[in-house]
């Protein structure tokens, strides 16, 4: 379904529910993260683009002008209903509604208070897939608010608004990767993002030989929780032990001499983020060069280093890994990686436009064949950043 199929399906099913048309429709796509994993919180870089799957809102003021508004997604079975005249604070942890509610917390907090409103969410990012369909949602949000008040945000401060609402009300203590390619993300372009400085910048990738091919695994392990805290520690005392502010900030040769120092999980962990930054740099210079091969070895060595020296991959990841590289250069694939946080989710590969259909199947039943599992796959050119359909 393209852009304006959601759209058009939006604006039915809130006509269906709220009985009468939309006044307002508004975009925001989901990400895939190409390269730069578990960089954000050491100050590296990331490389996202925006992918051709969205969240839309349909929205009207309320029909008997109350100060209330009324949220609803097609996902999911619970709409919630906010009473403007009172404070905002979050529903129960795990409520979807919590990512909207937070963002219209922050607009409220810069003078922006809506009227009330009747809205209903709809989307084709799939839903904790590690395709960021709470950035999409918190950021089509923000862009609703935006239309609604009539004010035009600043897009760093609308995407820090979005990852203020992430953290503060659905408690979820996110980087500013997935809210800054939802607002910015151009068109034929991908975005290499420091993290550090926050400053985008967008490398053009138009060449239609080129896809991008998405690989939903389907599997999301359930772990103790302590994943990722305990890695983030893990960066801190490396960079700690080495004398710097950041990982982003140590090099390999910094890092071999302070080996000695090092408990060796903690060596593996630096050893990942400082190589990881490093490739960052490197597949955005290869991108920038229509290099696709060297993209793609990079992205294979990303994946290997998550595997073997941060330790978040998974067998189902790693099997669509070696399922791609099965078929290899002469198959069309380029490259291929586990994307996100880990332990499931998505893989991203690179490969040739004119093969995918040949490397979809080949992955699809292979993966089926070991795991019993249907994975999905689709293909994304790189997607514009939230827009504003009706206003
Ligand atoms: P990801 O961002 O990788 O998809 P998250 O766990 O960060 O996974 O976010 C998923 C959560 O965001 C969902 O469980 C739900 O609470 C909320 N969400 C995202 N999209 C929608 C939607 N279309 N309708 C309702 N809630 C949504
Ligand atoms: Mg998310």
């Amino acid at each position: 379904m393209n852009l304006n199929d959601v759209a058009r399906q939006t604006a039915a099913e809130f006509a269906k529910l709220y009985g009468r048309e939309p006044k307002w429709l508004v975009a925001a796509p989901g990400r895939v993260n190409l390269i730069g994993e578990h960089t954000d919180y050491n100050d590296g870089y990331v490389f996202p683009m925006a992918i051709e799957r969205y969240t839309v809102i349909a929205a009207a003021p309320t029909a008997n002008g109350s100060n209330t508004v009324r949220l609803a997604s097609t996902a999911m079975a619970r709409a919630v209903a906010l009473d403007l005249t009172k404070p905002l604070t979050p529903f129960p942890k795990g409520t979807w509604a919590n990512y909207p509610t937070g963002v219209i917390a922050g607009f409220i907090a810069r003078g922006l208070k809506p009227s009330g409103f009747d809205a209903l969410v709809n989307s084709t990012v799939p839903l904790g897939g590690g395709l960021s369909s709470s950035a999409a949602l918190e950021v089509a949000t923000a862009t609703l608010l935006e239309v609604i008040t009539g004010t035009k945000l600043d897009p760093v401060e609308k995407a820090l608004l979005c990852q203020k609402a992430e953290h503060e009300y659905a408690s979820m203590p996110c980087g500013i990767m997935d809210q800054f390619i939802s607002v910015m993300a151009r068109e034929n372009h991908v975005m290499l993002l420091d993290c550090r400085s926050r400053v985008p910048e967008l490398v053009p990738m138009s060449d239609p030989a080129v896809a991008v091919l998405i690989i939903n695994t389907n599997v999301k392990h359930e772990l103790t929780g302590s994943e990722y805290p305990t890695r983030r520690k893990q960066c801190e005392a490396a960079a700690a032990a080495m004398g710097v502010a950041a990982l982003r900030d140590a090099t390999a040769a910094m890092l071999e001499s302070a080996k000695a120092r090092l408990d060796p999980v903690v060596f593996k962990r630096a050893r990942h983020v400082i190589g990881e930054i490093d490739r960052t740099l490197r597949a955005a210079a290869a991108v920038r060069a229509a290099d696709w091969a060297e993209m793609g070895r990079l992205m294979y060595a990303s994946h290997y280093s998550l595997r073997d020296d941060y330790e978040v991959s998974c067998a189902e990841l790693d099997l669509v890994v070696e399922l791609a590289k099965e078929i290899g250069l002469q198959g069309g694939v380029y490259g291929c990686r586990m994307t996100g946080g880990g332990f499931g989710g998505c893989c991203v590969a690179l490969v040739r436009t004119a093969e995918v259909e040949a490397i979809s199947n080949r992955i699809m039943s292979g993966y089926k064949q070991v795991t019993g599992i249907e994975p999905t796959l689709f293909v994304s050119r790189p997607a514009a950043g939230a827009t504003v359909l009706k206003a």
